[in-house]
């Protein structure tokens, strides 16, 4: 059965209709997973391999992190304070007075005894003495007490019984799932496996993802340009927005318009990568060549999607060559600067993130008001170049970055967010809010 069983026919769709965004997404999304199925039976050590947590980050977590302690491993003070067993506490405000018998400090307990009448002078961490139950904090105490008193007062209902101390296990029991399989792996999840005394962990090994710059206009940096000639932008984009995802880079660099050495191009990055992405040579007059090439070699949908900017691209799979075993994800991405940036965070990001075994794939929206009017027509899904700022009322606001072209990427360098106007919308009023997407995530 073809890869694209689930696709739109692509010709048709090309040639007459647009293919909403959303349709695109499910499409790419269910051949993803066709493809997982496929690479199941193939051998784990190849899929998956143990890291030092220090070279952790961005990679995705493969087995579910077990955690093999308690955490906290024992009761602990969450205060700087006084504890003591919450027998004493009370509804009213008559004060009730503690002999304070010894101070307990994180990492250096507390060995004694505390009866009732007395108490522990304690620090933020400190192990519970276990005829402790609560702690009332220092500046609960009545008056503040100088920090040699041999006792302490404080207002019986100043605190409920068990307050203010860190149980065992509170935040995770032995042997549950500390982190899951396919998280994304953030600093907070490498100081939560360093928390656990876990100093390695199993991700999935790095996509390989060959890039490519299809064009006879195209000159590499460090060429001077001849008439009709421009630098070639787009893998450098590229190179970028996957570095962000720390993936290995192939780089095939500029292509020729030609069918020799484009097919050449083709076979030699599905040989070596798992994803292939090119961009350019995919608009109405050059699919019909690229169009050809593919046919030969894979199964790939030409499509003509109603967004803006990024309208035509080509997705399918390339058939194994020269000996590979795996299949090749395509991706053929329109030339325009811009619409290259856009169709990457919109449909390939996530796309590579499901292929490396991530769970979630999408990033994070949020809504902004619209500091100026925006003209949009309903029927494609637009991605404006927006700068968040925080407006004179302290709600998230956004001001769209100059002229919006398709080839214009100084407005997506200057811009921190796109602002995305869904399929249906129409025109934006200034003061509207709108859905907006930040370029980067905060932590
Ligand atoms: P195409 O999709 O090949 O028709 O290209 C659309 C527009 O993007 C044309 O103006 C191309 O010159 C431009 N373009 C294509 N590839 C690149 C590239 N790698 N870097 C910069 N601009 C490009
Ligand atoms: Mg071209």
């Amino acid at each position: 059965m073809s890869d694209l069983k689930r696709l739109p026919p692509s010709d048709p769709i090309y040639i007459s209709g647009s293919l909403h965004v959303d349709q695109a997404r499910i499409a790419i999304s269910d051949l993803v997973k066709d493809l997982l199925a496929e690479s199941q039976g193939r051998s784990e050590s190849d899929a998956i391999e143990c890291i030092s947590l220090d070279q952790a980050i961005n990679r995705i977590l493969a087995k579910d992190l077990l955690s093999p302690i308690d955490v906290p491993v024992a009761d602990n003070s969450a205060m700087d304070g006084f504890a003591f067993h919450g027998d004493c506490l009370g509804n009213s405000e008559d004060l009730v007075t503690l002999k304070v018998v010894g101070t307990a400090y994180a990492g250096k307990p507390y060995e004694g005894s505390i009866a009732p009448g007395e108490c522990l002078k304690i620090m933020t961490g400190a192990l519970m003495p276990s005829d402790c139950d609560t702690v009332i904090p220092q500046e609960f105490t009545e008056p503040p007490i100088p920090s040699d008193s041999s006792v302490v007062s404080f207002k019986q209902n100043r605190v409920k019984r068990g307050e203010n101390r860190r149980l065992r296990g509170e935040d995770l029991q032995s042997g549950k799932p500390a982190i899951t399989a396919g998280r994304l792996l953030r600093p907070s999840d490498l100081g939560l496996a360093a928390s656990l005394g876990i100093s390695e962990l199993h991700v999935h090994r790095k996509l390989r993802v060959a890039i490519l710059s299809s064009g006879d206009e195209l000159r590499p940096l460090g060429q001077a340009l001849e008439a009709g000639n421009i630098y070639d932008s787009n893998r450098y984009s590229l190179i970028g927005l996957l570095k962000r995802l720390d993936l290995e880079i192939i780089d095939c660099g500029i292509v020729r318009d030609d069918p020799t050495s484009l097919k050449a191009a083709f076979i030699e990055a599905a040989s070596k990568a798992d994803v292939l992405i090119s961009s350019g040579g995919v608009s109405a007059g050059e699919a019909d060549f690229t169009k050809q090439i593919m046919q030969e070699l894979g199964d790939v949908g030409f499509w003509k999607i109603a967004m803006r900017p990024g309208r035509p691209m080509a997705f399918g799979v390339l058939k194994p060559v020269q000996g590979a075993k795996h299949k090749t994800l395509f991706f053929g991405l329109p030339g325009n600067p811009v619409a290259v940036m856009v169709t990457f965070y919109q449909f390939v990001r996530s796309a590579l993130l499901q292929l490396n075994g991530a769970s979630q794939t999408e990033p994070p929206m949020m809504q902004a008001i619209a500091e100026n009017p925006i003209r949009k027509r309903p029927g494609r899904t637009e991605y404006q170049r927006a700068i968040l700022v925080r407006g004179p009322d302290g709600k998230p606001t956004v001001k769209l970055t100059g002229s919006q072209g398709a080839g214009i990427l100084r407005s997506m360098s200057e811009a921190n967010c796109f602002v995305i106007l869904s399929h249906e919308q129409g025109n934006v009023a200034a003061g509207d809010w709108v859905d907006v997407a930040l370029f980067d995530g905060l932590l």
